[in-house]
């Protein structure tokens, strides 16, 4: 890749964006001949992936877990040769039940009835994961809400509170927007087997961190590149498309990706404008608006997870890492307004519900939602999304083509997704530019 200052030329393709769905998109075209140019709003590319140095290591501030059982960033791992390594599995558990703490040695075990119900005929409902509104019976579960779904359920209220606090998690968000069709299509894609989902959704990581697959991406894309240019307009011109930022422009091209999340699509001004369908679905956006942290305790934890009841600023958190006699550990909530990964006081206060005497020495996290180029964290469907506009999301008008993990047909919010969507679109694009 090679980083441009004030390019002149028109271009085949503008791809505005350089998050997993950019990069890989930027490869696939500018490999085969496109003259390709990335305009990026940030300074560094990955997006919504960020391995940074915190804490004198490695950390990844954002998309971390990877599995097999996600065909898209497997292979790619695979291409490059790319190390991957686990999480510590935990050796204890801890959770509430009625405001008392319990510990164990999995809190999962006491869920699997409750696990098994909810996803009760989720092979006759989503049985192609990739293609799910061809099910009959789609519509009417995507009606749901995870909150609505729980509550048909004949929990006991123990279960009721572990299994919404799980979802909290999962969606990093309220249960009462969170679709139920979403989470069923993660169960189809992970054959149906709750545990196979958790495993691959938190689990396997790559070795040098997701910075490693980017750079990978990255050397073998011949396309250019531009930081710091934070696209404000697309327009149809003579023979193709203006892209301009407040201040510069305009870039021309034959066609456009846009990788936008979700909740920021509405930033960018198109003429002619989105579809009503498609600017309906990015004024609705989705349900994530949760936090990452991460946190530095004194002394050697033994590796353990920690569930809360639902409704908490921390839904879990688990031990991480080892770091010279004190332990890592990372973490997630359901509302990035409840609780300031970087606020060490509250961070510590909340570890403390599991661990009365936890020193916390050091916080951090970035906030997602709060930064402009996100305002969210990984894509969660509300209810009714997918019947309404996922069909329509992935339909390009005329050059203008969105891609990204929003946009998914399979792991959609997953890093895998953004590299689904990447791949495909380049092809659409491909089609485009032939004809
Ligand atoms: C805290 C957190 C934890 C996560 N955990 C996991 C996980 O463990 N596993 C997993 O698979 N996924 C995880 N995800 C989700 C995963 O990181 C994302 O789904 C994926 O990286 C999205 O890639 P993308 O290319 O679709 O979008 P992005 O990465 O968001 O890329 C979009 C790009 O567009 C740029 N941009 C935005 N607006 C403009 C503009 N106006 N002009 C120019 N550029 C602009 C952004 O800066 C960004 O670089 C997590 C995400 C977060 C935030």
């Amino acid at each position: 890749m090679r980083i441009v200052e004030t390019p002149t030329e028109t271009y085949d393709v503008i791809i505005v964006g350089a998050g997993f769905a950019g990069m890989t998109a930027s490869r696939e075209l500018s490999n085969r001949g496109w003259k390709t140019l990335i305009l990026e709003g940030r300074d560094r590319i990955g997006g919504r992936t960020w391995t940074d140095k915190r804490f004198g290591r490695d950390l990844e501030m954002g998309g971390t877990w990877v599995h097999w059982s996600q065909p898209h960033v497997w292979a790619e791992i695979m291409r490059y040769g790319l190390e991957i390594t686990s999480s510590p599995r935990a050796k204890v558990a801890y959770w509430f039940e009625g405001g008392e703490l319990k510990k164990g040695p999995s809190l999962y075990t006491n869920l699997d009835e409750a696990f098994q119900m909810f996803i009760q005929d989720s092979r006759e409902h989503i049985p192609l994961p990739y293609d799910p509104l061809q099910s009959p019976t789609i519509k009417d579960i995507d009606k749901l809400s995870i909150k609505e779904r729980l509550d048909e359920l004949d929990l006991d209220p123990v279960t009721y509170d572990l299994f919404k606090n799980f979802w909290e998690a999962v969606s990093n968000g309220s249960t009462e927007t969170a679709g139920y069709s979403m989470a069923l299509r993660w169960y189809s894609l992970a054959m149906h087997d709750w545990r196979l989902m958790l495993e691959t959704l938190a689990t396997y990581k790559l070795a040098k961190g997701t910075k490693a697959l980017l750079e990978s991406i990255a050397r073998d894309s011949t396309a250019d590149i531009r930081f710091s240019t934070t696209v404000a307009r697309v327009e149809k011109g003579e023979g193709g498309y203006e892209v301009y930022t407040k201040d510069a422009g305009p870039f021309k091209t034959k066609a456009v990706i846009v990788t936008l999340p979700i909740n920021v699509l509405h930033k960018i001004a198109f003429a002619p404008a989105l579809s009503k369908q498609k600017q309906l679905a990015a004024s609705e956006g989705q349900t994530s608006r949760g936090m990452k942290f991460w946190a530095k305790l004194r002394g050697k934890y033994e590796p353990f997870a920690a569930y809360a009841p639902a409704g908490s600023a921390i839904s879990n958190c688990h031990y991480e890492y080892e770091a010279n006699g004190d332990s890592i550990i990372v973490g997630f909530g359901p509302d990035a307004a409840m609780l300031d990964p970087n606020d060490l006081v509250a961070i510590q206060k909340e570890i403390r519900r599991w661990f009365p005497n936890a020193d916390v020495l050091a916080s951090t996290g970035h906030n997602w939602v709060a930064d402009e180029f996100s305002e969210q964290t990984w894509f969660f469907e509300k209810s009714n999304h997918q019947t309404r506009y996922l069909a329509e999301l992935q339909r390009p008008e005329e050059g203008v083509f969105l891609s990204g993990a929003d946009y998914a047909s399979g792991w959609a919010g997953m890093i895998d997704g953004a590299i689904e969507s990447g791949l495909a679109v380049s092809q659409k694009v491909q089609q485009y530019l032939d004809f």
